[in-house]
């Protein structure tokens, strides 16, 4: 049996139809979108349009959507925002904890949302205004974070809130003027756009210093030529997506499908998150006795395509620092797999991962008596 079985969304999704026509369409003009002539005008319109669809995906206003070279550029933008003091949770991805390594670490409760008791305190503190960095999901657990309790203790203390939406935009709604965000990242390959674009998004009124410098694209924010099909691209994806966002969540009860029987298999494993609200395409779980690696590569070879915690950028398995910040020990977070499920997910996929995680569980059963 050779089925193909791609559950590793969280990483990248598959690019959509929609987005890859509008990058081949966008391939096709040949102006500058900074040049006045009819083919500058019309590689102007494109990106327009696409920063239109991006606004939109978030409520956003589309004048303050900044295109960058994806969420880490954006999360890297969004922290270098002056002289603030910079709080930070535990659980955020690589590009915020090392744009901001001086920052104060805001901890997890064991289900993996913020504590809110803690941020009230660090917002307390003597000291210059805040910037609050939290993003809207985790990328390993799916956990969904109180944003709207966030921006308010924020919004106490006189302080800044940015989300980082990378990994939640297109799986589940947000309404960034209704939260009253000040800065949103956003990534396009992981709702099925192209790799290597992304977009900061702004409130009214906030600004950012340049990391760029040189000519005043991007409304003087972003200096470079821009990267049109990458936008069409995105703002393509972004409309799906948007348009898509009832059929994610109606992936939710094939993921805890799956998840009840893992543990029906294996009632020793732990589902990360599980307590907490979700993202509807995300499961996050650790199997006594049965490493990460292991269970990665025995998967790839029955044709399934899963991470080993976060294997965003280096593909090396290391135990996930969002694991730990949520009380797991080393050994568990090295036996972690995160399966994410996406638009073309279908529930023979499902299928076809229980039954080869089955096996590999049966085996490890059978040489290890020390497995769950
Ligand atoms: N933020 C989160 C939550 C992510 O999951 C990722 C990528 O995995 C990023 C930021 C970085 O985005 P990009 O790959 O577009 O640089």
């Amino acid at each position: 049996m050779s089925r193909s079985v791609y559950l590793d969304y969280n990483a990248t999704a598959p690019v959509r139809p929609e987005a890859a026509s509008a990058v081949a369409a966008a391939l096709a003009v040949a102006g500058n979108p900074s040049s006045v002539h009819a083919p500058g005008r019309a590689a102007r319109r494109l990106l327009e349009e696409a920063r239109e669809a991006v606004a939109a995906l978030v409520c956003g206003r589309s004048q303050e959507v900044i295109f960058t070279s994806g969420g880490t550029e954006a999360n890297n933008l969004a922290l270098s925002a002056g002289d603030r003091r910079l709080l930070v949770s535990a659980g955020e991805h690589d590009s915020v904890l090392r744009a901001a390594p001086g920052a104060t670490r805001l901890a997890l409760r064991p289900d993996g949302v913020v504590d809110l008791a803690a941020l009230r305190e660090l917002l307390a503190a003597e000291g210059r205004p805040a910037l609050v960095s939290v993003m809207q999901a985790n990328n390993e657990t799916g956990v969904i974070q109180p944003m709207a309790e966030i921006v308010a203790l924020a919004r106490e203390a006189g302080a800044l809130v940015h989300c980082d939406a990378v990994q939640s935009a297109g799986k589940i709604a947000l309404d960034m003027s209704a939260l009253d965000l000040d800065l949103v990242s956003l990534s396009a390959h992981k709702l099925g756009g192209p790799q290597g674009v992304g977009a900061l998004v702004l409130g009214p009124g906030r600004s950012i210093e340049p990391a760029l410098k040189g000519g005043g694209q991007e409304r003087g924010r972003r200096a470079g030529t821009e990267n049109l099909p990458g936008a069409a691209g995105f703002g393509a994806a972004a409309a799906a997506a948007l348009d898509a966002l009832p059929m994610m969540a109606a992936l939710a009860p094939i993921r805890d499908r799956l998840e009840s029987e893992v543990l029906a298999l294996s009632p020793g494993s732990r589902i990360f998150g599980r307590e907490a609200p979700r993202l509807p395409n995300t499961s996050c779980f650790s199997t006594p006795g049965l490493s990460a690696e292991t269970q990665v590569m025995a998967l790839d070879l029955a044709g399934v395509a899963v991470s080993a915690g976060s294997a965003c950028s280096s593909g090396k398995v290391q135990p996930s620092h969002v694991l730990g910040a949520m009380g797991a020990g080393p050994d568990e977070a090295r036996s972690a797999i995160r399966v994410s499920l996406g638009w073309q997910t279908q529930e023979a996929d499902i299928r076809h991962f229980l039954a080869a995680w089955r096996r590999l569980y049966e085996k490890s059963r059978a040489t290890s008596p020390t497995a769950a």
